[in-house]
């Protein structure tokens, strides 16, 4: 037997799922369950009948899993070096410090967040809802959290007045793509569409053809009748759209914004470690209860924002 055999064969014996992010590693996409952002893994998650979730992707998303589904064992393959430096931008005492000085402005999360700032937020939002989560509330004033170009996308898309936390917060993959790389792609690939991921700076925001999240671009990509794609986000996802035009039998060309948008954290994760993984039952998410069930109130909120 293969490595891919022997882990579905343990798959089947444990009755586990694996879920993976479209940022993964191309061979662990394929030996996936489900594949999707943080908003679908979240939903996926959910539902669920599995006894066993192993997550590939980092920490803030397999803890979701877990805060969605405490009566399971859910599992990493990794432990080391699978933080995501973003996720642990918005510590409690920097939240303290911006809930004192606006009392009445309730805190919307994105999802790439410590299970521990989310038990603090009024709801959590992802990429692909965030505008949306921040029109349903019942203020005029909303602290955002923490990246800054995901709060400039948002507040483009609101009257809300979006307070962005902390200064200077967003993912280090995203910032890295400038307007320099943009000209110099555009001008090799004219012809292409334009995707930006909105984690990425206002100034990209404004010379996209189209700002989404990475299942946006996905169905964008498989829905248009264009050829040819610049692709502002973490190179994985090309992967994953090029998994999906196979199975439709179809090509395109998807062309990185930067073929060094790698996130490192990402990556640590291999087959040989997720069949460690399903053997051993390691390396396993244990969060504190009232964290759990705080974290789990500002998750389910937003999961009602259709
Ligand atoms: S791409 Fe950025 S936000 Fe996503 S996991 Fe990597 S560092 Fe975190």
């Amino acid at each position: 037997m293969d490595i891919v055999e022997r882990i579905n064969k343990l798959k089947e014996e444990k009755n586990a799922v694996i879920l993976a992010h479209n940022y993964q590693p191309k061979e662990i996409q394929k030996i996936a369950d489900f594949l999707g952002d943080s908003l679908e893994l979240c939903i996926k998650a959910k539902e669920t009948d599995a006894d066993i979730i192993v997550f590939c992707g980092v920490d803030f998303m397999a803890e979701s899993a877990k805060i969605l589904n405490s009566d399971k064992k859910v599992l990493m393959p990794e432990i080391e070096g699978v933080q995501c430096p973003m996720a642990h931008q918005l510590p409690s005492e920097v939240i303290k410090k911006y809930r004192e000085e606006y009392p009445d402005a309730p805190l919307v999360v994105y999802v790439n967040t410590t299970a521990e700032t989310k038990a603090m937020a009024d709801i959590t939002c992802t990429s692909a809802n965030a505008d949306r989560v921040v029109n349903s509330l019942d203020a005029d004033t909303v602290l955002f959290g923490p990246d800054n170009n995901l709060a400039y996308y948002v507040q483009k898309r609101t009257d809300k007045k979006i307070i962005p936390i902390p200064e200077g917060g967003g993912c280090y993959v995203h910032k890295k793509f400038t307007m320099d790389d943009l000209k110099r792609v555009k001008s090799k690939y004219p012809n292409a569409k334009v995707l930006i991921h909105p984690e990425c700076s206002p100034e990209l925001q404004e010379n996209a053809d189209y700002v989404l999240s990475t299942s946006g671009m996905v169905k964008a990509v498989l829905n248009s009748e264009d050829e040819e794609f610049i692709i502002g986000t973490e190179v994985g996802l090309i992967n994953r759209i090029e998994l999906e035009l196979e199975k439709l039998g179809k090509t395109k060309k998807l062309i990185p914004l930067r073929e060094d948008a790698i996130c490192n954290e990402m990556k640590k994760i291999t087959l040989e470690k997720v069949e460690r993984c399903l053997l051993e039952e390691r390396y396993e998410i244990k969060l504190d209860k009232e964290i759990i069930e705080r974290a789990k109130n500002a998750i389910e909120r937003m999961l009602e924002i259709k």
